[in-house]
């Protein structure tokens, strides 16, 4: 009979206690004979784990049933005091914060409106959230294990730098990581803040227990993240979910890429305000100048989206546009990927169901009826915390799953 090293027995230990956690994630609590028969351990393995996992304070006793027959049984659930996280989701135009424990809720949130703002004064901004937190939760620091950050544009997880973002002037080849570290003293870890919505949906929205799926990130920018059996998709050099940057219509507009016809060009935020603009300029939608309160700044997607449902054809057509092309986008992804279900989040879907529900009429019309046949596309129901959620999750994801 094999004998086996130490090594072995710590790694095959470790790879239980992983999987005993990832049970109590998802099933919230459990009695020891149902981890038992769910993770498929005898119970003996079950009892040491637990004990060690209670006397660490990571397990906690949530109530006690008795069916009759023997002692009465303990339902255990993780604790959510155990480890505490900051996620903070940097956009182009919003700087959202959560704090999440250790059993994935959201404790507090704060959010601020950075449009049009420096980026000079971004790292004050982001102090300033992370203040408003604490305060919130009556937390100091130190009660905080690990700060998570979502960032657009390209980033090397790991090494915690953002390599190019368009959509942030100035942040560019930032050692993100290293500048909140020495800020913070905390652990940091950072990722692309479309990979951490899909995260945060895998974990603990509509794609929960799902093992392949895509999220469009609507918003600024327009990315996604891939969710492939189970796990987040990273690609050869960690850039997967540059969907944004495809190209749709061959000498169309000019995109930040610096190519022509890019979804993004036509469909993101920033095209969409940029589009309204000219509206503006040219004189052409009144109820779009009624929205903006009769100014001509840029105006925003909330302000286009009212400016269409109060009957302007101009603002209508330009977010069903922008719905067709972000569908012909996700047809693409279908044909591709194959994934069973669709998640449509970001700022740029809320409260907008003109450009959502073009968006699925654009699928349903241009996909493979095959490849649709059992697809679901849905919206977020993690709403505009999804990033920040996704970077939070991502702090914890070293105690469910194997780096
Ligand atoms: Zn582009």
């Amino acid at each position: 009979m094999k004998e086996y090293s130490k090594s072995d027995q710590a790694f095959l230990r470790s790879y239980n206690i992983k999987k005993v956690r990832g049970i109590l994630r998802n099933e919230k609590s459990c009695s020891r004979v149902d981890l038992s028969s769910m993770a498929n351990l005898d119970k003996k393995t079950i009892t040491n784990i637990i004990n060690d996992m209670l006397s660490d304070g990571e397990v906690t006793v949530v109530s006690k049933s008795n069916d009759g027959v023997g002692r009465p049984k303990e339902n255990l659930a993780l604790n959510g005091e155990f480890v505490h996280c900051i996620g903070l989701d940097v956009g182009g135009t919003h700087l959202t914060g959560v704090i999440m424990d250790y059993t994935g809720k959201v404790l507090c949130d704060h959010s601020i409106d950075i449009a049009g703002m420096n980026s000079d004064i971004l790292m004050q901004l982001c102090d300033l959230v992370i203040e408003e937190l604490l305060s919130k939760s009556n937390f100091t620091l130190d009660r905080i294990n690990k700060i998570g950050i979502a960032f657009p544009g390209y980033i090397d997880s790991k090494t915690g730098e953002a390599k190019l973002t368009e959509n942030i002037k100035g942040w560019q080849r930032l050692p993100l990581a290293e500048l909140f570290h020495k800020k913070y003293n905390v652990e940091i870890v950072v990722d692309d803040c479309s990979r951490l919505m899909a995260l945060s949906e895998l974990r603990y929205g509509a794609g929960r227990r799902g093992s392949n799926f895509i999220v469009f990130d609507l918003g600024l920018g327009i990315g996604c993240g891939i969710v492939i059996n189970g796990k987040v998709f990273y690609g050869a050099m960690g850039m997967s979910g540059e969907v944004g940057h495809t190209i749709v219509k061959v000498d169309g507009p000019h995109c930040t890429c610096g190519r022509n016809g890019c979804i993004e060009s036509i469909a993101s935020g920033w095209a969409l305000t940029d589009q309204a603009l000219e509206l503006l300029h040219q004189k052409e939608s009144p109820l779009l100048y009624e929205a903006t309160n009769k100014n001509t700044k840029t105006p925003t997607v909330k302000e286009i989206g009212l400016a269409a449902k109060l009957g302007d054809e101009k603002c209508l057509q330009l977010l069903k546009n922008a719905g067709k092309y972000i569908g012909i986008g996700i047809v693409n992804s279908i044909s591709i990927i194959n994934p069973s279900k669709v998640i449509v989040g970001g700022r740029l879907i809320q409260d907008n169901d003109i450009m959502f529900q073009e968006i699925v009429r654009t699928v349903k019309r241009e996909a493979l009826p095959e490849m649709i046949r059992d697809i679901k596309i849905e919206a977020s129901q993690l709403g505009e915390l999804a990033t920040a959620m996704g970077a939070a999750t991502l702090c914890l994801e070293n105690y469910f799953e194997d780096e």
